[in-house]
Order: C-alpha cells, then sequence, then structure tokens
C-alpha cells in the first residue's frame, strides 16, 4: 500500500475544504469531479444521469472527455443501489462506478471514473472522497427538512421559489414557450390548518403534533411527484404545483380539501385546511408569490374556512387589493 505523499495530502485538505464550502448538489459535483480529475487524472471520468437515460438502447452514446462509454458499462450503472461501488472492466479502461445518493429523485446520478488500471490507493482515494460527498449532501439536505414532518422546510422554499422566479424571467426574456406556454403554469398555495389553536388548547401540544404529521402525510399522499410541499412554520404549508392548467391547480387543491376534510385524525376527528392559492407570473420576489396566496388565504378564512380560493378570481372581483397595485410609484416614509 502506498501511503499518500504530501502533496496528496495538501490535495486532499483542499478537496474537503472546497466540496464543504459548497451550498448545493451541482457545485458540490463539479468540486469533486475537479478534484477527482487532479487527483487520479483519469482517461474518463463524469456523471451519468439514470433519469435521462431510462431507455439504454434509444439514447446516443456516451461520452467522458472524449471516451464512448461502453453500453455494458451504463447497463452495469442502472443496477447499482443506493451509495453503491462497483468496477466494471472493458478494455482499455477499466471503470469505477459510485451511485451518488439515495437513488431518489434529482441524486439517481453515478459517477464514473475510467483508469488504464486502478491500485489501492487510487480505489481507496476515490471511495473516501465519494464518502465526504455523501456525507456531505446528506448533511445539506437535512438542513432543508422540517423536523416533525420531514417535509422541506421554509429555508428551502425561499431559494427554490427564488430559482422558480429567476427561470421564469430567463424564459420570458428568451419568450421559451416551453416554460411560459398556456396550460403550462405554476401555483402556488397556502394552506392553514382551521382553528388549530384549539385543537392544542383541547387535546394537548403533542396531538396537535399528530395531527400536523398525519396532515403532511395526506399532502405527500395526494401530490404528484413533481409537486412540492413544504411547512412554511407553524400549522402552514406550502404547496407548489408544476405543469398544470388553471382547472388542474383547482381540481388538485380541491382534492387535497376533501382529502383532509374527510380524514378521521386520531382523538381529534375531523379537521378541515383553508386554502389560498396564486400562479406564479410576473412577481419579482418570492415574498410577493406568498403575499398573494396569504391574501386569498384570509378571504377564505373570512368567508367560512375549509374552502380554497384563487388570488386572481378575488383580485378580479375587487374583493382583494392588488399586490402591484403601487408598482412605479416611490414610498416616502
Ligand atoms: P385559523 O382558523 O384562523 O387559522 O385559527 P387557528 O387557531 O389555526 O390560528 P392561529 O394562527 O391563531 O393558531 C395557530 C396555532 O398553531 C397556534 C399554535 O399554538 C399552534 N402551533 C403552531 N405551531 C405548532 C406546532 O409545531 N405544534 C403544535 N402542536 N401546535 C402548533
Ligand atoms: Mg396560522
Ligand atoms: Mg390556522
Amino acid at each position: 500500500m502506498n501511503p499518500l505523499s504530501g502533496m496528496d495530502h495538501d490535495i486532499l485538505l483542499e478537496t474537503i475544504v472546497a466540496i464543504t464550502e459548497q451550498r448545493d448538489q451541482q457545485s458540490l459535483e463539479l468540486s469533486l469531479l475537479a478534484s477527482l480529475r487532479e487527483m487520479l487524472q483519469p482517461s474518463a471520468s463524469g456523471f451519468l444521469d439514470l433519469q435521462t437515460r431510462s431507455k439504454p438502447n434509444k439514447t446516443p452514446s456516451f461520452t467522458l472527455q472524449g471516451f464512448v462509454v461502453p453500453d455494458t458499462v451504463i447497463a452495469e450503472a442502472m443496477t447499482l443501489s443506493d451509495y453503491d461501488f462497483n468496477q466494471i472492466e472493458s478494455d482499455p479502461l477499466i471503470y469505477m462506478l459510485c451511485m451518488m445518493g439515495s437513488g431518489k429523485g434529482s441524486l439517481r446520478r453515478v459517477l464514473i471514473v475510467g483508469l488504464p488500471s486502478w491500485n489501492e490507493t487510487s480505489e481507496r482515494l476515490l471511495v473516501g472522497m465519494v464518502r465526504v460527498y455523501q456525507n456531505f449532501m446528506k448533511l445539506m439536505s437535512d438542513s432543508e427538512k422540517d423536523t416533525l414532518t420531514g417535509l422541506e422546510n421554509r429555508r428551502k422554499l425561499e431559494s427554490f421559489l427564488a430559482s422558480r422566479l429567476t427561470a421564469r424571467l430567463h424564459a420570458r426574456r428568451e419568450t421559451d414557450k416551453s416554460v411560459v406556454g398556456p396550460g403550462n403554469h405554476e401555483y402556488l398555495a397556502v394552506l392553514d390548518l382551521d382553528k388549530f389553536k384549539r385543537i392544542n388548547d383541547t387535546y394537548g401540544h403533542l396531538i396537535g403534533d399528530e395531527v400536523l404529521l398525519s396532515f403532511a402525510n395526506i399532502l405527500r399522499s395526494s401530490l404528484r411527484d413533481n409537486d412540492r410541499s413544504f411547512r412554511y412554520g407553524g400549522e402552514e404549508f406550502i404547496v407548489v404545483l408544476q405543469d398544470v392548467t388553471a382547472e388542474q391547480a383547482e381540481a388538485v387543491l380541491e382534492r387535497l380539501r376533501t382529502n383532509v376534510a374527510q380524514h378521521s385524525f386520531p382523538q381529534v376527528g375531523q379537521v378541515t385546511v383553508s386554502i389560498g392559492y396564486t400562479m406564479l407570473d410576473r412577481q419579482d420576489l418570492p415574498t410577493q408569490v406568498i403575499e398573494e396566496a396569504d391574501k386569498a388565504l384570509y378571504y377564505a378564512k373570512e368567508h367560512g374556512r375549509n374552502q380554497i380560493r384563487e388570488y386572481a378570481a378575488l383580485r378580479d372581483l375587487g374583493v382583494v387589493q392588488d399586490t402591484h397595485q403601487n408598482e412605479g410609484s416611490i414610498e416616502l416614509f
């Protein structure tokens, strides 16, 4: 076994510093890849996204640094389970394959590193660096989750919304119809449990927590994979529906409302939810979108609770104030 040289130690330390400086999956991957290239000088290295390659025979060949990765290697990558490592030989290279995450959603990515030959040191280096990456990814994702419900938290919502609004802005500039075409909308809904304080007061805080947990489970089971749900705070939740028509958004939220109203919560019985929602459109800031949905929610609360209300419909009726009506004017205090 070759001990690491002083220079390798330096690079290793720099790698760990570089990896832990990152704050999102993509930068983390790039940083890991740059370090691996520096330390191992592989003939081929990169990430294979399994989501976009679900049909291996129908997609064009996969190339890394000029090397066409053989289909046998790709087929092997597809058999990996969560966090697995595997090695496969395909002349002239030997490929190390590492499933980068828990295999769900955007984490279904495999790191492929091809070298003419591997020794124990290079193998240990690769495995060690990937483990640092994986641990750090897990830390990052934990810091974006709500501990009670396991839903994503407010912090994650804010960065997610900011990135969606930026993407919409770019799409508008390029008039990319695939992002802002008709029927292809995004909606944000604020959900607030009705008279929740009374549940706490009557049954205690622990039972209140149970209700929040069951509610989060109803949310998860009522939504599709590409809809997102967040715990915004206390008994308030936010849902973002992607790629829906106005009718679909209304139907999904109405179904959610009925699923909650028809559920029998242990000890408590019936709990209802009020929902206010709005379309993501030309708002500049996440707070603007939330404010619109909040206005609709407030209206729902004032008009009997256990119902869904849309901001634009209420604005057109003149019963809620237009969020943008002061736009262009400068307010002095
Ligand atoms: P409304 O229908 O108008 O929304 O009435 P409400 O009672 O739900 O509204 P309010 O905002 O006055 O009360 C929310 C309550 O939610 C207050 C607080 O005790 C409770 N709450 C907030 N966070 C938690 C939590 O994490 N666990 C539990 N058990 N209760 C919480
Ligand atoms: Mg509330
Ligand atoms: Mg409430």
